[in-house]
């Protein structure tokens, strides 16, 4: 739990009240409770509590800024989809939490992604919005489940071609899921399409899944596709996107803004973003960066100061409590300086400083 001066004070009302508590149960507990199970719940920190007299009560976090909400396509109470044509003959599909996008032109559609939080649906708004056009193309952005999982729908279609970067297809083959098709067209680097005439490129990048990404960049459009980026309006998602390599995470603003592009649809929350998103993300990571350096600097003096107050007791606990030593100044430190800029960082600030802590520990 990370505290600022607003929290403090509600940190001190429920530790009074928790106390409260306590001592009322105390007064009428005759065992104590030595079951060793139940006291290794009791160590379990920083879990979300839906226990008002908790300090990690859910009720204690920042509502989203309303500059965040405002940008929120509204869904369609029938299908739960927002599906709105953004640029000539491009789809952007959210149900609130995934993305996708289709392309309509002359030759046919290219969809971009299957989330399977709504790829049921996904046929149906393709058919509404383009009745009786085809589907010729389908794009893997990665091999991960939560964006192409839903791929399956699109099994029946003749002749589809599946494209992905050969590095996709290849963890793909080893760890596939089901219903979702093999890639029939992979490429190593750049891939350019012209489906129609309308120019796509895909661009083989590396800087959230294990193995490669795929950008696919529409620049007639001005339009990029990068998925597990950037989070419009928000900090990113908690460990900055789930990154496999926070060093390879710093590079992304730098490989985004490379491109001209003025909408960016990055995977999830149901907000599309511009430039400036890209900057305040940036700027945000590169701010936890920094604060996490500084911080480096002390982690060896800290080792021996919990030491020595925890007269040696155990080499694991120290090592612990020096990084959510950091971690929680970190994160206080982030909350203050961003919680007006961008929303939810008091939910993930504590998760972008410790995977910076233990990027820094090993780098
Ligand atoms: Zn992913």
């Amino acid at each position: 739990m990370f505290i600022t001066p607003t929290r403090l004070a509600a940190w001190t009302i429920a530790a009074i009240v928790s106390g409260l508590a306590m001592s009322a149960a105390a007064q009428t507990e005759t065992t104590p409770d030595t079951n060793p199970a139940s006291a290794l719940k009791r160590h379990t920190a920083d879990t979300v509590s839906l226990d008002p007299k908790s300090p990690s009560y859910f009720g204690h976090f920042a509502p989203e800024l309303a500059k965040t909400v405002a940008r929120k396509p509204a869904l369609d109470p029938e299908t739960g989809l927002s599906v709105q044509e953004v640029k000539p003959g491009l789809f952007y599909v959210t149900d609130g939490i995934y993305q996708s996008a289709f392309l309509v032109t002359e030759d046919g559609i290219v969809v971009f992604d299957a989330p399977p939080s709504f790829a049921g649906r996904l046929p149906a708004a393709i058919a509404k919005a383009a009745p009786g056009d085809k589907i010729t193309t389908l794009i893997y952005s990665h091999d991960h489940a939560d964006h192409i999982g839903g791929a399956g729908v699109f099994a029946g279609v003749p002749g589809l071609e599946v494209i992905t970067s050969r590095s996709v297809a290849d963890s793909l083959a080893g760890d596939g899921y089901p219903g979702v098709m093999a890639p029939t067209r992979t490429f190593k680097g750049h891939l350019e399409l012209s489906p129609g005439g309308v120019e796509i490129r895909l661009d083989a990048a590396s800087y959230h899944s294990e193995d490669e990404d795929v950008i696919a960049y529409l620049p007639g459009l001005k339009f990029l596709i990068a998925i597990d980026t950037i989070t419009p309006g928000e900090v990113p998602f908690m460990n900055f996107g789930a990154t496999a390599d926070f060093g390879r995470y710093l590079g992304v603003f730098d490989t985004l803004l490379a491109y001209d592009f003025d909408l960016l649809l990055p995977g999830h929350i149901s907000i599309l973003g511009t430039r400036q998103d890209v900057l305040d993300n940036r700027d945000y990571t590169y701010d936890v960066r920094d604060t996490v350096r500084a911080k480096m600097e002390t982690m060896y003096r800290r080792f021996g100061e919990i030491h020595a107050a925890t007269n040696h007791a155990n080499d694991n606990l120290t090592y612990r409590m020096a990084i959510e030593g950091m971690r929680n100044e970190c994160a206080g430190e982030i909350i203050d300086r961003w919680s007006e800029r961008l929303s939810v960082v008091d939910i993930y600030a504590d998760s972008h400083c410790e995977t910076a802590i233990l990027h820094y520990i090993m780098h």
